[in-house]
């Protein structure tokens, strides 16, 4: 688990800023969701600290030390997206393997790495499937356990169950409460759902216009528990 702030992190395209200089704080194993509605600048946030997109201006502390100049596979961190990206070639033990194998990790450690990762998800029985062969919860589920079988300190993940609907979207939503406990991460989390971002969050980062509004937790936004 890892501490991740942002200090005057900004972003601009040409003329258009897709964001404001932010100051972000995230601590250790916390919960954090950027909520706002459609380019309000969240993307681009998790983008930065992902290190994926370079920023315009600021910088990017993981635990106090600087990564701004870190490259993403360098940084712990974790990466989940709206879609799951899995190779259909290949099963899903091996789409989990895929990273681990490009970092030569030992293959004895490599399976308990894969088989763990499988387990926490509830995807083991599915190892020798193919993605085409499983419902879209389930290839969510595999693209979580890939992200979580390297074990990284920091966890972002940009609408994940965005491509699933209402009742599989609640299911995970519960899925992705317990692994966030299981793994004790800390986990950034992307949504343009108020109730998806009340359910999940310790708390919300509202973003407007390429600024954040407000963060605080969902009693202090909502007045709700
Ligand atoms: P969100 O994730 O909240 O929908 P984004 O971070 O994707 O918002 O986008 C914020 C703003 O930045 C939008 O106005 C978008 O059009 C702009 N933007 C994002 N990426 C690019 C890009 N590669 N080139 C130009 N403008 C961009
Ligand atoms: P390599 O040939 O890369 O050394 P292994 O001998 O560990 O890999 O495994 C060969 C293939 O068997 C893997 O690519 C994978 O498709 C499959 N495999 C290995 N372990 C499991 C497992 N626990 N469950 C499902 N498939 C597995």
């Amino acid at each position: 688990i890892a501490k991740v702030q942002t200090i005057g992190i900004a972003k601009r395209y040409g003329g258009t800023t897709a964001l404001e200089p932010t100051e972000l704080s995230v601590q250790a194993g916390e919960f954090l969701t950027l909520l706002g509605p459609s380019g309000s600048g969240k993307t681009t946030m998790l983008q930065m600290i992902s290190g994926l997109i370079e920023p315009t201006e600021g910088r990017m502390e993981i635990d106090g030390r600087d990564v701004t100049d870190v490259a993403p596979g360098k940084r712990d961190i974790g990466l989940v997206f709206q879609s799951y990206a899995l190779f259909p070639h290949m099963t899903v033990w091996d789409n989990v393997a895929y990273g681990l194998r490009m970092r030569r990790m030992a293959r004895r450690e490599l399976r308990v790495a894969v088989d763990a990762a499988l387990t926490m998800v509830r995807m083991n029985e599915y190892a020798r499937r193919y993605p085409r062969e499983l419902s879209g919860g389930q290839q969510q589920r595999v693209a979580l356990a890939r992200c979580f079988a390297y074990r990284p300190s920091v966890i972002l993940l940009d609408e994940p169950l965005g491509a699933l609907d209402k009742k599989l979207r609640e299911h995970m939503q519960g899925e992705i409460r317990r692994l966030h406990l299981e793994l004790g991460a800390t986990f950034i989390y992307v949504t343009h759902d108020q109730d998806e971002a009340l359910t999940l969050s310790d708390r919300i980062c509202l973003m407007n216009q390429a600024r954040v509004e407000q963060i605080g937790t969902p009693a202090d936004l909502y007045d709700r528990p």
